[in-house]
């Protein structure tokens, strides 16, 4: 395989573009692209016929405006290029108007009560920004989802407004440091981490099937307990798995890179290459599709949930973030002279002041029902939000705050903008996998998502709040007689105002808990403890500032979101009761007859013999009174949900009273899987799903 041939070769990338367009077209095409300009009709119709040509020399036949509705999976309608001609004929036909909107009905999407059923039309309007692709015989044009009225239905607008927002601020923050770039995008490369299961396994278990995790299951005798499966050598199954997967994603253009063996058994990890955000939110989405897709080809089924299994690590998704300009700066790069140093500081602060202030921000935008079993678990970060530094840069920061020296020898204090930044080593750059947020040298790791969710919303809330602390940084230097020591005394004073997010030790002890407290960080445990600060006053402004969320637009989330828990945890707990119902129970009660038939026939045969059996017996039946008891005591507690007319006390009523009492049935029927025969068992075990590939 030739991968620079196929690299891309599914995409109507730049090259494409400049081979198949008019060179003015191009130009003003390429300019919408880098600086947001409008773009008319005659461009549109040139564009979409190059690239409805180029998609039919594919072998497409179809177009699809491409969506990401607040479902947090992609949408897509797909319309075929024909055109009846006289004679019964058709030609193949796409306009620019088809290109550039959309008039899906939207009334099957999840709106949040935005959009009445009487203006059902949503519309999807083409992204210029990302490129068109060709999956499964169809042209995919990567859209924004909006109401009738333009309220952001979907992902990917308000994620566009975050980058126009931080491009702004950025701009001026560089323009202090006489540097006019056009533009200032973040960046994002999100490493995906995976389960994969056999096929035919998969399909025994109904958890799996219709929650995406096990709601059973007992620990087997091996767990990830030897470490021998982390970067271990891959199983050849997987490895034609994953020979295949680089193949789709290389051909759509997506730069996969590294691929190995994740922490527990049958875990992988796939990471990109960072591109822009907007591309990378794109292609994680696509990634995730195709991850599935090829799976299924292997007979295998790929399961992105947070948490598949009890007592083994679930899955998240580090998103590595950072800032970087048209001219390839990558503004958390430390400098070599001291003008980047103080450029490098005044950003880094930024974001500092940004994260200490929307702490609540940042952990509701990864709060979801899979991952709040992984928040705080001791496997994934704590759900208190945090930032490691590194001991270096903390050293220098702490130099700064303090006025003291940095280097006891020197003993000199730094000066910004005039002295160089000791330099610090890229390596120290942190193996604490306990901090939800790292600087990793050159780039910030937010480690807190999910391995299934979209990464746009908690990178719109790493654009938004960093937009916000640079326009606030901008004010006030803008106006500074003397830059310099404006500089010194604004980084100063604002290390010293948030520096209690500053945080290099062990995330997962108590100790950490406990200070945090002190130091008064936000310890927002479930998704329905964080989900209910997004509609915080402070946030409400945040978004209308930046025009990336309008208030309708943010209770509309809200409400989203929060349905969306309570979906997920009622199919669980439906799934749970049907399962225990019409699977364990009648399984268990069949061996407890075997075993109470053999009791007999052993007694018959040598008088009171057949102690083990009576035990057993005795056990079994003990249990399973006892699962009978949990599962109604569930049953009574689902009934009770009914009660509350509201999202917000339905999900607070889900988190402390519902979750208790389905791991109430689980802990019985996993104590009853330990003692039952293994050929009784209903479905496959944790042994089965996790070792069998
Ligand atoms: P590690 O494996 O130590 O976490 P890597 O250097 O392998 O670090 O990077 C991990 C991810 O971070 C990759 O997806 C990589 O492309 C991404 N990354 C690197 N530099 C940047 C950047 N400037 N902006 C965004 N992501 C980045
Ligand atoms: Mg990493």
């Amino acid at each position: 395989m030739d991968v620079s041939t196929i690299f891309g070769s599914m995409v109507f990338n730049e090259t494409v573009m400049q081979e198949r367009l008019p060179k003015e077209i191009f130009k003003s095409l390429k300019k919408t692209m880098e600086e947001g300009s409008a773009l008319d009709l005659t461009v549109a119709n040139s564009v979409a016929n190059a690239m409805k040509n180029w998609a039919i020399e594919k072998g497409a036949t179809h177009f699809t405006h491409w969506f990401q509705p607040m479902t947090g999976i992609t949408a897509e309608k797909h319309d075929s290029f024909i055109s009846p001609i006289p004679g019964g004929k058709v030609i193949m036909e796409f306009s620019g108007k088809e290109l550039i909107k959309g008039e899906p009905d939207g009334s099957s999407f999840p709106s949040g009560g935005l959009r009445a059923t009487c203006e059902a039309r949503g519309y999807t309007a083409w992204d210029p920004t990302s490129y068109a692709f060709i999956k499964e015989g169809s042209l995919c044009i990567p859209t924004a989802f909006c109401s009738y009225s333009g309220e952001a239905l979907d992902k990917k607008t308000p994620l566009l407004r975050s980058m126009d927002a931080l491009d702004k601020q950025c701009r001026r923050v560089l323009k202090l440091f006489g540097k006019d770039v056009k533009k200032v995008t973040s960046t994002v490369g999100p490493e995906q981490e995976y389960f994969l299961i056999d096929k035919k396994l998969y399909n025994k278990r109904k958890d799996l099937m219709f929650c995406n995790r096990t709601l059973f299951g007992a620990r087997p005798p091996k767990g990830q307990e030897l470490e021998d499966h982390y970067f271990g050598a891959i199983k050849p199954r997987i490895i034609a798995f994953m020979k295949d997967l680089d193949e789709e994603l290389w051909k759509l253009g997506i730069l996969s890179k590294t691929k190995h063996n994740e922490v527990a058994p049958a875990q992988h990890e796939m990471a990109p290459i960072f591109t822009t955000t907007n591309l990378s939110t794109d292609q994680n989405q696509l990634t995730m599709e195709i991850i599935k897709k090829v799976a299924l080809k292997h007979d295998l089924v790929c399961i992105l949930h947070e948490k598949p299994f009890n007592g083994v690590n679930g899955s998240g998704k580090h998103n590595n973030w950072s800032l970087s300009t048209n001219t390839g700066e990558n503004l958390l790069e430390p400098g070599n002279t001291p003008e980047e140093n103080a450029q490098f500081l005044l950003i880094l602060t930024a974001v500092i002041k940004a994260v200490d202030e929307y702490q609540d921000l940042l952990r509701l935008s990864v709060a979801s029902a899979g991952n709040d079993h992984r928040l705080g678990a001791n496997e994934a970060p704590p759900a208190i939000i945090s930032m490691f530094l590194g001991d270096e840069l903390t050293a220098i920061l702490e130099s700064i705050m303090s006025g003291k020296p940095y280097d006891k020898k020197a003993k000199e204090v730094i000066k910004l903008g005039v002295d160089t930044m000791p330099a610090f080593p890229k390596d120290n750059t942190d193996r604490n996998r306990t901090s939800p947020f790292a600087f990793t040298g050159n780039k910030f790791e937010f480690r807190s998502l999910g391995s299934s969710m979209s990464i746009s919303c908690p990178n719109i809330m790493l654009n938004t709040i960093t937009a916000d602390a640079m326009c606030q940084f901008a004010d006030e230097l803008e106006n500074a007689d003397d830059f310099n020591s404006a500089l010194n005394a604004l980084i100063k004073k604002t290390l010293n105002e948030h520096k209690k997010i500053i945080f290099n030790g062990d995330g997962y002890s108590q100790e950490w808990v406990e200070e945090a407290a002190r130091r008064g960080l936000l310890n927002l445990k479930t998704t329905s403890d964080a989900l209910p600060h997004f509609l915080d006053e402070k946030n409400v402004k945040l978004f209308a500032k930046y025009k990336v969320h309008s208030k309708t637009e943010m209770e509309a989330r809200y409400e989203i979101q929060m349905e969306e828990y309570c979906k997920v945890l009622n199919i669980e707990v439906m799934t749970m009761l049907e399962m225990v119902k019409r699977e364990i129970t009648p399984a268990v009660i069949n061996f407890a007859k075997d075993v109470a038939d053999s009791a007999l026939s052993m007694k018959n045969l040598i008088g009171n013999a057949a102690k083990t059996q009576i035990e057993l017996v005795k056990t079994v039946s003990e249990l399973t009174d006892e699962l009978t008891d949990k599962t109604k005591a569930l049953e009574a507690v689902i009934l009770k949900v009914k009660e509350y007319d509201n999202a917000t006390d339905c999900a607070k009523f889900y988190t402390a009273s519902v979750i208790p009492a389905m791991n109430d049935v689980r802990a019985v029927a996993d104590k009853l899987e330990t003692i039952v025969g293994s050929e009784y068992w209903p479905f496959p075990t944790y042994a089965d799903l996790l070792f069998r590939i």
